[in-house]
């Protein structure tokens, strides 16, 4: 059994969430000791509890400490069953992140799933669904990981009330990847996502992006949600380039002007589009978990980010512990990193 201290590093979901499903890939049982030791309220909250009892269906596996605020959990895994799942996370918590979690078991299961996540879909401190699908799928299909995924709903904070259905083939192995520059020039498009609020807040947030670049007025788009859990407004930059995209969003909140949140996601985008480097920090954490199991199966994997997250540094440890494997971190002149796994 592996013995994972959720204290250490980031401290964070991050390690349960990747614990549990490198435990259920790798078929070892693991114990998870000071769950959420970094955070100010520790223990597993709904949305980890929600990827713990999706993980223990999905891998048949028993468990013992799935309990709200436990900070202890022993999980012993199965065989890897794909088919039909329904997932509730309930409030605004991540359904993406549930989704995450799941992901490398399903791609390692008997056959196709099909999954059902409610929860939150475009909730502060986790991947927004637009991330999810148009940056972290496409380069899991470039490592032969076949996803599909809808939103039918969306959960903004603090309803939530969102859904998504993913689809999702096995696989035999994961390919590696290499991400070392960007290709082809930026493909720009800004997104503002209006429900149950005025269309104006997101015409004024395009307003305000348009204003301060030079991209084209056919790269902003403003979109009223019609079906939601709640009320919500979100502004996203995505950066595409021709093997790679990145998407940085914004939250608007009662109180904050549009304009001061457009402004704000348009600086975290221009301080990506400055760095040089085609993976940005939340992408690179997130990529480290696939890329992991793909080398775990001889296949190796490159990419070039700005310097290493905590979650990152944290998601190293958790690969090593589970995977027989090497990663290697070398800082580049201009200040760029290259991990190598
Ligand atoms: P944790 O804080 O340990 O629960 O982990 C949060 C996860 O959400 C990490 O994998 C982050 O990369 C990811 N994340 C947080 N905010 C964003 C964002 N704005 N865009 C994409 N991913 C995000």
């Amino acid at each position: 059994m592996i013995e994972i201290d959720g204290s250490e590093g980031e401290g964070g979901g991050q390690i349960v969430r990747s614990s549990l499903a490198l435990a259920a890939v790798a078929g070892v049982p693991v114990r998870l000791i000071n769950i959420r030791g970094g955070r100010k309220k520790p223990g597993l909250l709904r949305q980890h509890l929600a990827g713990v009892n999706a993980i223990a269906r999905i891998s048949n596996a028993g468990v013992e400490g799935a309990n709200l605020g436990s900070q202890v959990l022993t999980i012993t895994p199965g065989k890897l069953c794909g088919g039909g799942y329904a997932f509730e996370v309930g409030s605004a918590g991540s359904a993406i992140l549930v989704a995450q979690t799941i992901l490398p078991a399903l791609l390692h299961a008997d056959r196709e799933s099909t999954v059902t996540i409610g929860g939150g879909t475009h909730a502060a401190w986790a991947p927004p669904f637009d991330f999810f699908a148009k940056c972290y799928l496409p380069l899991l299909a470039k490592m032969n990981g076949n996803v599909n995924v809808s939103i039918e709903s969306h959960g903004f904070y603090p309803a939530g009330g969102g859904r998504i259905v993913m689809q999702v083939q096995p696989t035999s192995a994961l390919r590696g990847l290499s991400l070392m520059d960007r290709q082809g020039e930026l493909d720009p498009l800004v997104q503002a996502l209006v429900a149950r609020i005025p269309e104006s807040v997101g015409k004024r947030e395009c307003e305000v992006i348009r204003r301060k670049t030079a991209w084209n007025d056919d790269a902003f788009e403003v979109h009223p949600i019609t079906k939601s859990g709640g009320p919500g407004n979100v502004v996203m930059i995505e950066c595409g380039f021709d093997n790679v995209t990145e998407l940085v969003i914004g939250f608007g909140k009662l109180g904050v002007k549009a304009e001061h949140v457009a402004r704000s996601v348009l600086r975290e985008a221009r301080v990506y589009l400055a760095s040089g480097v085609p993976v940005g920090p939340y992408l690179a954490d997130q990529l480290l978990l696939p890329m992991g199991l793909a080398a775990n199966s001889g296949h190796a994997s490159e990419f070039r980010t700005t310097s290493l997250s905590k979650h990152s540094l944290t998601h190293i440890e958790v690969l090593r512990r589970f995977l027989e494997i090497d990663v290697a971190v070398s800082e580049g002149d201009d200040g760029s990193v290259t991990l190598r796994v």
